[in-house]
């Protein structure tokens, strides 16, 4: 049996008509965009961190390190998601890998998943981006909220 990588692609040739409105171009042609399942995720319990095993078995449809977004196939149009995951890459790139993941899992930790303060960043900005056509500058908005 051959196991061939998942292709990767830029977002951008994704060809979101939304997107643009809300992300540089610069950020959109170097975030990069991987359609697999499962998704690889980071093994945390087997790293000694025990707490971690309920998000480790959470069923997630994306997930993103550093400038590379992980999604299921079944996500690959929906705009919506590429835009929670396109926060992310905003909060690695503001943050830097090293204290992303401290924030991350210190979020983790302290709040869950859900209200972790890097994922309701996320939550809420795709949630105005759903519900509303208001266009709002998403790098600011990020680079405010982790007070940078
Ligand atoms: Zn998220």
């Amino acid at each position: 049996m051959t196991a061939s990588a998942p292709a990767t692609q830029t977002v951008a040739s994704r060809g979101f008509s939304r997107l643009p409105l809300y992300f540089t171009e610069k950020t959109l042609a170097s975030a990069r965009v991987v359609f697999v399942d499962p998704l690889p995720m980071p093994p945390l319990s087997s790293m000694g961190l025990a707490r971690f095993a309920e998000f480790e078995r959470g069923n997630f449809d994306g997930i993103t390190y550093i400038d590379t977004i992980f999604l299921k196939p079944t996500q690959s149009n929906n705009e919506n998601m590429h835009f929670h995951e396109l926060v992310h890459v905003i909060q690695w790139r503001l943050l830097g890998p090293d204290r992303f993941l401290l924030s991350y899992a210190n979020g983790l930790e302290c709040f869950g998943y859900r209200q972790s303060p890097l994922e309701a960043m996320a939550y809420d900005a795709e949630s105005a981006f759903a519900s509303s056509t208001a266009i709002f500058n998403v790098e600011k908005m990020v680079a405010e909220k982790l007070s940078l």
